[in-house]
């Protein structure tokens, strides 16, 4: 803990003082350009990778960047609140899937067997991914773990654009032309960013 109460003397001695006028405006509120949803990884850091200031993204982690699709939700959802919240009230503009590579979250979800686990609740929440896992069985079994792995990914981000979108101010604001999805790739061993291009249906370099 020691190393964090110093990060936080650091942060108020030099960034605070240099970014003051910023936190003054951001004080009185905020008007994020887009909403980033990404798995709670340690490694995948959405403002240093997109190298925005506070205030620019608003952000939202789960296990594995996974979207409740909106049929699923029972009762309380932080993960529906926080889209709500985005789309609604500070009507963002743009909504980012950001998925990653060596995703534990996803490896569980192709590989483990949830009836041995003791993390229950942990493949609970992966299960609404289990249309991904069906995909890779069914079409990439002969490939490599690794090649499995990041088909997985990719085909992870994809499935929750699609669950992003049963949220019906998610498929009006879409309607409307105010708001559009990204699906985004990130590599953490070369740092590199592939966007999905939908006519190519293919991840491209950013
Ligand atoms: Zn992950």
């Amino acid at each position: 803990m020691e190393k964090l109460f110093k990060g936080i003397r650091r942060f108020q001695e030099s960034y605070y003082k240099k970014e003051k006028a910023l936190f003054k405006r951001l004080a009185k509120g905020q008007n994020p350009s887009a909403l980033f949803i990404t798995c709670v990884d340690s490694r995948v850091d959405p403002n240093l990778l997109t190298q925005s200031m506070p205030g620019e993204l608003l952000t939202l982690r789960t296990p594995g960047n996974i979207v409740m699709p909106f049929e699923a939700i029972k009762d309380a959802s932080s993960s529906a609140g926080t889209i709500e919240f985005a789309v609604m009230e500070l009507k963002i503009k743009n909504i980012i899937v950001c998925g990653h590579s060596g995703c534990r979250a996803i490896e569980v979800l192709r590989e483990s067997d949830e009836k041995t686990s003791p993390m229950k609740q942990f493949h609970n929440w992966l299960n609404l991914a289990v249309p991904v896992r069906n995909n890779i069985q069914k079409n990439f079994a002969n490939e490599t773990p690794e090649a499995r792995q990041r088909h997985a990914e990719e085909e992870n981000i994809l499935h929750q654009l699609q669950n992003i979108q049963t949220y019906p101010c998610v498929d009006q604001a879409v309607k409307d032309g105010k708001l559009n999805l990204h699906g985004w790739y990130y590599d953490i061993y070369t740092g590199t960013v592939n966007i999905y291009n939908s006519s190519s249906s293919c991840f491209e370099p950013a």
